[in-house]
């Protein structure tokens, strides 16, 4: 039976990778210097996994950036306009022209774009979009894949396990960039390139090959299933003498069980902490010869595993399988979770009993390995300790989980409709047509997040660092007033994170010091880590939405962050339903809602960016996650008067197949990023005859670039085309932290003007 590692994280326990190529993109240091940080890094991640007893040690699962970018450039899928970087300048490598096609290239003369981004399946991390051509084809490019395999066995001394996207799923990730083909059209050129690339792995003397295949849990169509048995029967034939193992991960294999396990292959792993309902069928359904990788130790949460929970689905499948034909393995890859657990010294001692990190995940594989044969000692510590989670008051408070049961209609919905409410809201704000307004933060400087470090450090009082915040709040307004802005912000100076900022002041949270996990390329997270019942005990903007709007004759917006996207940027309870989690917060944040009322804030802005992120893989799940995740706003937002206007915010989505539920959130203004667009994702809105009103971004934020008062017109002129005038915001794509101020006054400048201008014409 073998331990079965899937992937590990690969930033360094201290984020040095992230440090190493900041560094090398400065042009601080040489390339060498970065390719020894990351030697060594992979030197660590081997050691610590054999060291823990693994015995299929993944290779290839370190990257620079991104591990979809690695396949890319592997297979020579690069994109024409990247073709300069290596001729126009003899100096640059392969290295420069892989960070060219993640993060763009702006020298010599030359300015290309970097490749698209999204998020990998339903996690936080980010990956680069490959680019398809009608006229693809695809080459043996890089020799990363066979070069990181001959530096593995070096380190290791059992043979090394290269992990590669599997040709199907890489052909799904990616994007057709012109019309007249689909990318799954393109297999067959491509699986030349992977039968190359794994017979010369298995001539270096590879005998595991894990191709990742996430594809085969969602939905597929027709096409894309005939694509799946092509792929691997071409496979199985060219590239004999080797075991492929096929992973799906994130979900259940459902509909597609069946061709799953029909794949000539050695192995197939799949993800029993996300779907352990699915056992059963693949045990009835799986033949003879095929070995089956559990996934039991859970690859995307922080919690210690359950060994008995694991335990019976791992003999369950040895009395159907044989010891022989099964492997214990993480569910998926490691990368999701942080590090270490060991450097969390921090954590309250009774809450850290309750967590596993990377290092820990590898040891509990270990440890199920040795209680099946007979060490029982690992199984009671752990059910002590489980027992003990189960059991804490610090966990379960009564009178939340009552006052959640007690939801009831009347607390998710406003008073009266939409209409009645807008009437009553124009009447007492009397704004001009196409208000003006942003949509919460603005640049957070260098200045302002020293000022929270120096306060951590002790070298600021609480008093001097709420006094410097102030400074930088009024300062912000007066910016708004002479720039001319009709509804003002404060600014969020006090904020370090929208979500940590509000995870720190509720009670059910804890955070970790060094529990990085990668978001995109040298970009971490430290998500807070949600443990109990979530309550308020105190205010926790008042005070700053107070202040504002005493320094000010116009109205300030009062800026929160909903339920959905606390909930999404978090580690999640494991020991009840995410929803159940959501409406706690949702609770919290409605009393946070009516004391912002109470203090006389008139508009409260609720964001929501990671509604659409949270929808599950499998559309059939769709109905009821946004059932609940609407649900939470409404509790959030229902509770106010009237003639108090609700906003909320939405970034990077798509709002076509989800349109309905937008509509259901039942918010007074909703503002959305659509400037990149060309506003484009209106058209969903107004097909819906969208009732409420909506400030569709006029630029992207993105960028330093000022736009000009024309281009913002036009914007402003086909939304007009689409949407009743009365129902029109004008404001950028999201909020202003990442930019300078000088560029930010300038560009909102423009803004204004071009709204005076949309005004005049109508
Ligand atoms: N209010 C937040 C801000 O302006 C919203 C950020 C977001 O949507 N991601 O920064
Ligand atoms: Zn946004």
């Amino acid at each position: 039976m073998q331990k079965n590692n899937l992937g590990y994280p690969r930033i360094g326990a201290r984020r040095e990778l992230k440090k190493a190529c900041e560094q090398y993109w400065a042009g601080k240091t040489s390339r060498e210097e970065l390719l020894s940080v990351a030697e060594e890094l992979r030197r660590q991640n081997w050691t610590v996994q054999q060291e823990a007893g693994i015995d299929l040690v993944p290779c290839n699962d370190f990257s620079f950036y991104d591990q979809v970018l690695d396949m890319t450039l592997s297979l020579g899928a690069i994109p024409k306009r990247y073709t300069p970087v290596l001729t126009e300048n003899k100096e640059n490598t392969e290295l420069d022209l892989y960070f060219a096609m993640a993060r763009g290239y702006q020298k010599n003369g030359l300015d290309i774009t970097a490749m698209e981004m999204t998020k990998w399946f339903d996690t936080n991390y980010h990956y680069i979009v490959p680019e398809f051509y009608k006229d693809q084809s695809f080459r043996r490019f890089s020799s990363r894949i066979t070069q990181q395999f001959t530096e593995a066995r070096k380190v290791l001394d059992k043979t090394p396990k290269p992990v590669l996207i599997g040709p199907v799923s890489y052909l799904l990730l990616g994007k057709e960039k012109e019309e007249g083909f689909h990318r799954i059209e393109l297999l067959k050129k491509l699986l030349p390139v992977y039968v190359d690339i794994l017979n010369e792995l298995r001539d270096l003397g590879a005998e595991w090959i894990q191709l990742d295949e996430p594809f085969l849990s969602l939905d597929l169509t027709e096409e894309e299933k005939n694509a799946c048995k092509e792929a691997y029967a071409t496979i199985a034939e060219a590239c004999k003498g080797l075991k492929i193992m096929v992973t799906t991960y994130f979900e259940a294999l459902g509909d597609n069980t069946a061709l799953a396990v029909s794949l000539p292959v050695s192995a197939l792993h799949v993800d029993l902490v996300r779907a352990p309902q699915q056992l059963d069928t693949i045990l009835e359904t799986i033949p003879e010869n095929l070995i089956l990788s559990l996934g039991v130790v859970d690859g995307r949460n922080i919690w210690k595993n359950d060994y008995n929970k694991s335990l019976q689905l791992l003999r369950k499948a040895i009395a159907k399988l044989g010891v022989e034909n099964v492997m214990i393995a993480t569910s998926c890859s490691l990368l999701h979770t942080p590090y270490d657990l060991e450097a969390e010294t921090g954590i309250d001692p009774e809450i850290r009993n309750w967590l596993a990190f990377a290092k820990q995940k590898l040891g509990e594989t270990v440890d199920l390995y040795e209680i099946l044969n007979g060490n029982a000692a690992p199984l009671e510590a752990n059910q002590k300790a489980l027992a003990d989670r189960r059991a804490s008051s610090r966990i379960h408070k009564k009178e939340i989980k009552e006052r959640v049961a007690g939801i009831s209609g009347k607390d998710t919905s406003r008073h009266v409709g939409f209409a009645l409410r807008q009437k009553i809201q124009k009447e007492r704000f009397g704004l001009p047509l196409y208000p003006t307004t942003t949509i919460g933060s603005f640049p957070q400087t260098t200045d302002i997040r020293r000022l929270r470090a120096r306060l951590k450090k002790g070298e600021l009082t609480q008093a001097e660092y709420e006094s410097r915040i102030e400074e930088a709040t009024i300062e912000a307004i007066r910016i708004q007033e002479s720039i001319g802005l009709d509804v003002l912000v404060h600014g969020e100076f006090e904020r370090n994170d929208m979500v940590e900022y509000f995870g720190e002041l509720l009670e059910g949270f804890i955070f970790t010091k060094n529990g990085w996990v990668q978001s995109y390329g040298s970009r971490c997270v430290k998500p807070p880590i949600i443990y109990g019942d979530v309550s308020r005990p105190e205010d926790m903007t008042v005070r700053w939405s107070r202040f504002s709007q005493e320094h000010t004759g116009k109205i300030v917006k009062g800026m929160l962050t909903g339920p959905v996207t606390i909930l999404q940027w978090s580690f999640v309870r494991d020991d009840q339903p995410r929803q159940e989690t959501t409406f706690q917060i949702a609770l919290a944040i409605r009393d946070e809602v009516l004391a912002l009322e109470k203090a006389g804030i008139q508009m409260i802005q609720i964001d929501e960016p990671a509604i659409r992120e949270g929808l599950p893989l499998r559309k059939k799940d769709w109905p009821a996650y946004l059932d609940w995740a609407i649900r939470a706003f409404r509790i959030a937002a229902s509770g106010v008067k009237d003639e108090t206007q609700i906003h909320t915010h939405m970034c990077y989505s798509e709002f076509n197949d989800i349109i309905e539920h937008i509509a259901a959130m039942d918010a007074d203004v909703i503002t959305i990023e659509t400037s990149r667009s060309q506003m484009e994702l209106l058209e969903a809105f107004a097909d819906f005859k969208y009732p409420n009103e909506i400030g569709p971004g006029v630029y992207d934020i993105h960028s330093p670039r000022v736009p000009t008062v024309e281009e913002m017109v036009v914007l402003l002129e086909k939304a007009s085309d689409l949407l009743p005038a009365e129902n029109i915001w004008v404001n950028p794509d999201c909020g202003l932290k990442t930019r300078k101020w000088e560029e930010t006054e300038a560009a909102l400048v423009n803004m204004v003007q071009a709204a005076k201008k949309i005004r005049k014409k109508v």
